[in-house]
């Protein structure tokens, strides 16, 4: 299984992530951030599939998807490849 980390300062609250996740697994958050909207946080650790849907739709490099130690492999080509954990970043 995956996590997905989100940099909420840097959220814009464009809630592209919120549209394309498989998993329904993203949500408006409650707290606003230094930008004035309401960051996007994950519903729950357990639920995010490491599709990287997100991660590829955002305009502003907020994600960061991590894979676990044992990702589904039906849901997580990438895991196919390579076993322990990665991290995929923007630069
Ligand atoms: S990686 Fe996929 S399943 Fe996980 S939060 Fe992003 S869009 Fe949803
Ligand atoms: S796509 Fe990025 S900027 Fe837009 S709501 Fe999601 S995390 Fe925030």
């Amino acid at each position: 299984m995956a996590k997905v980390r989100i940099n909420k300062e840097r959220c814009k609250g464009c809630g592209y992530c919120l549209v394309v996740c498989p998993k329904k697994n993203l949500k408006t958050g409650e707290t606003m951030n230094v930008r004035g909207v309401f960051a996007v946080v994950a519903v729950g650790e357990d639920n995010c599939s490491g599709c990287g849907m997100c991660y590829i739709m955002c305009p502003d490099a907020c994600i960061e998807i991590e894979s676990g130690p044992d990702p589904s492999p039906a849901s997580d080509p990438a895991a196919r490849e390579s076993a322990g954990s990665e991290s995929v970043r923007h630069e």
